[in-house]
Formats: C-alpha cells, sequence, structure tokens
C-alpha cells in the first residue's frame, strides 16, 4: 500500500514523505520533476539595436535564464501545438519586448524592464539584471519565450532542487522540490507524476502491440 505524506509545503517548495514504493520509482518522479515537466523560457531573441557592452550572444543567453510565470493549461509544447508553425503562434509562445535607453550615469536595466503580451507569463523576479548602459547606449529587441524540458536544457528546469532521502522510517523515501519559481513546487511533483504514467503507459502499450 502506497502511502504519501506531506511533510512541509510552500509555494516554492514541497517534501513528502513516500512510503511502500520502490526506490528507483521515487527516483524516477524526481528525474521528471528536473528533466520532463515543461517550464516556459525565453528561446528566440530579435536584436533590433544593441549599443551596450554585452555581445548579442551574451544578452540573448541572459534572457533565457530569466525564469518565467509558468501556464500549463494555456500553453503548449511547440511539438505539441496544433498550429504546425515553426514561428508559432499565441499558444506556443509568448512575446516580450525590451526597449531600454541609458539615461542616467549608468542605467541597469531588469528583467522588470521586459513587457510580456501575455500578463500572466512573466518574469518571477523584476529585479534580475540584465544589463547595464550608459548614457546614450540602448538595448532593443524582441525576445519569443516557449516550453521546453529540462533535458533539452536547464533553462527550462522547473525546478533548483529535486532531491530524494532516505526517511526517518525504514522503507520510507522523503522527496523535496524546490521550484524556480516559474510553477508552485507541489504542482511540479504532481506534473512528474502524470507524465511518468503517460510514459509507462505508452511503454505498456507498445510492448503488447509488440507481443501480439
Ligand atoms: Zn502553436
Amino acid at each position: 500500500m502506497v502511502k504519501v505524506k506531506l511533510l512541509e509545503e510552500t509555494t516554492d517548495s514541497v517534501t513528502l514523505q513516500l512510503e511502500g514504493i520502490d526506490r528507483s520509482y521515487a527516483n524516477a518522479v524526481r528525474r521528471f520533476c528536473i528533466a520532463e515537466v515543461p517550464a516556459m523560457a525565453i528561446d528566440d531573441v530579435v536584436i533590433l539595436e544593441n549599443s551596450s557592452v554585452l555581445y548579442d550572444e551574451i544578452l540573448a543567453h541572459r534572457l533565457g535564464m530569466v525564469p518565467i510565470r509558468t501556464d500549463l493549461e494555456r500553453y503548449n509544447l511547440p511539438e505539441d501545438c496544433d498550429c504546425g508553425n515553426p514561428l508559432g503562434c499565441h499558444k506556443c509562445r509568448v512575446l516580450f519586448v525590451l526597449d531600454a535607453k541609458g539615461k542616467e550615469k549608468i542605467t541597469i536595466v531588469t528583467s522588470g524592464d521586459l513587457v510580456s503580451e501575455d500578463r500572466e507569463v512573466r518574469p518571477v523576479s523584476e529585479s534580475i539584471p540584465l544589463v547595464k548602459l550608459a548614457v546614450g547606449q540602448s538595448v532593443k529587441l524582441e525576445a519569443y519565450a516557449r516550453l521546453g524540458r529540462g533535458k533539452e536544457h536547464a533553462k527550462w528546469q522547473p525546478c533548483t532542487v529535486a532531491v530524494l532521502t532516505d526517511g526517518k522510517n525504514e522503507g520510507t523515501y522523503n522527496l523535496m522540490v524546490e521550484s524556480a519559481g516559474g510553477l508552485p513546487a507541489g504542482k511540479i511533483v504532481l506534473k512528474a507524476i502524470d507524465l511518468l504514467e503517460k510514459k509507462l503507459k505508452q511503454i505498456q502499450v507498445s510492448v503488447a502491440a509488440g507481443s501480439s
């Protein structure tokens, strides 16, 4: 009999005590939290103007690493979207615009300066520094965020920490997951279980088809 006890939960982290399941299965859930649960991240950047000291590539990389609030109900992974458009549509990508000019001695452009076309999909924090501008320097760009998976690139990892440790009692394991901020930690675990179950079903179907 499988028993799950909630030991601690906040929006950012969750700790569960698992009992009655194999360690390898518990570890599979942990790995799905890291590599399979989709998260939103900036993936494509069109630089229109950049007279800052940062190269375009470094700026684009920094944008990619900004954690973004993720809505798994309203957005599709590009490969699962019915638009079939390589550029995406309103169901599989979100446009951010950045238009910043150096006005004071040093202007620090932050994640809060990114203007999203979807109010719900925005940076988790507004104070992540992106670039410093001197007077007269400017950065103007369009950035497209999309859902992706941690197994493709770390920027799509929904959690920063996912660890499995032995619990207090024999045969119990504690799974602790800490969110990067895009999704509530509890939701990451639920989604991981859901995706693992789907994958196991697919294996079952393939095996059944192969053996008949
Ligand atoms: Zn689409």
